[in-house]
């Protein structure tokens, strides 16, 4: 086995990115063709793109011999998409990163030297959150802090999915094959020493996020209840305290009638009670039913993807 020269396999999700992947390859390619000591391969895996991505791709891996894809049935999304592409790596070391420019290529090489410093994990952090609608940052603000409060799994502010990792960490991370993926816990639970690098968020060049409110909102959701069951125990408490309130209250009332005789308005008091506990029942079946689904989707076992076409040699599995 030749020793000096270490792999590194490029990850990259793509999802309708026919606008951008060209521009991709040209970027980074400059920065991994003059990384000495390495050798890196892209292993781009288009999530059931309706757009040319795949034709792109069958393309670039014509023309460049490092260039491989894996093609899912149908979208899976960017979770499975990163699990597919950490699944099929063989590389010493593996780097998962956007297609669309977003995380700069020119990070690679630092991201390098903190692995040849020690470190079992590189990974950067956006510092800023310029050409960000303000009302997304502060919901993203937000979810940072209620996840830190209910999980005991430390997110870092501003994370995002651009990092090398080395092989004993990503075997760690593939060991973790839960359908309901939380990769930045994932990451973060797995546990290895990790750096971080900062950087200023860069704008989409081209093409558009694929994230909508809706679906940033149920990834936030699935981020605690992955990593928690602190929702479970609020709504314990929750039922707790309002019914010792409910005793003491029951008391007065008993008392009050005993002594005062039957005070008969009480229209105000008995409908906020309803509204007030109707709420709150409905709020604990909803937390409750978000566990019910994840074990509902667990125990199903679905696979996390479906490939439909590959040029790595084997349909690339490398797990059986
Ligand atoms: N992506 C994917 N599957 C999806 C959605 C997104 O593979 O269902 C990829 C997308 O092609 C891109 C990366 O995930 O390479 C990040 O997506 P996007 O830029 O839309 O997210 P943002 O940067 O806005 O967080
Ligand atoms: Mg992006």
């Amino acid at each position: 086995m030749d020793t000096s020269i270490k792999t590194i396999d490029i990850i990259v999700p793509c999802y309708n990115e026919e606008d951008v992947l060209k521009l991709f390859y040209e970027e980074s390619s400059k920065v991994t063709d003059n990384i000495s000591d390495y050798s890196c391969r892209y292993i781009f895996v288009d999530d059931g793109s309706r757009d040319k991505t795949l034709s792109i791709l069958m393309e670039l891996s014509k023309e460049h011999e490092n260039v491989k894809y894996i093609s899912f049935s149908r979208n899976f999304g960017k979770e499975a998409a990163m699990y597919a592409g950490l699944d099929h790596s063989t590389g010493d070391y593996v780097v998962i990163m956007d297609a669309d420019l977003q995380h700069p290529p020119t990070m690679i090489p630092d991201m390098i030297k903190g692995i040849q410093e020690g470190y079992d994990c590189c990974a950067a952090r956006r510092t800023t959150r310029k050409g960000e609608a303000p009302v997304r940052s502060l919901f993203s603000r937000m979810f940072y802090r209620v996840n830190k409060k209910m999980t005991n799994i430390d997110l870092v502010q501003g994370a995002v999915d651009f990092r090398i990792m080395t092989r004993q960490m990503v075997d760690s991370v593939l060991e973790l094959s839960e359908r309901q993926r939380f990769s930045k816990g994932i990451f973060s639970w797995v546990g290895f020493k990790t750096k971080w690098l900062p950087y200023e968020n860069v704008e989409r060049p081209l093409g558009s996020t694929k994230w909508s409110f809706w679906g940033l909102f149920k990834y936030a959701i699935d981020g605690i209840t992955s990593f928690s069951i602190t929702p479970l125990r609020i709504v314990t408490g929750m039922g707790f305290l309002i019914s010792i309130f409910a005793f003491i209250y029951s008391i007065v009332t008993l008392i009050k009638t005993i002594i005062f005789g039957i005070d008969v308005p009480g229209y105000t008091t008995t409908l906020c009670a309803i509204l007030f506990l109707g709420g709150i029942i409905e709020l604990s079946i909803g937390v409750l039913g978000e566990y019910i689904a994840n074990i509902y989707m667990e125990v199903k076992n679905r696979p996390l993807y479906i490939l439909k076409d590959t040029n790595l040699p084997l349909g690339g599995r490398k797990h059986e």
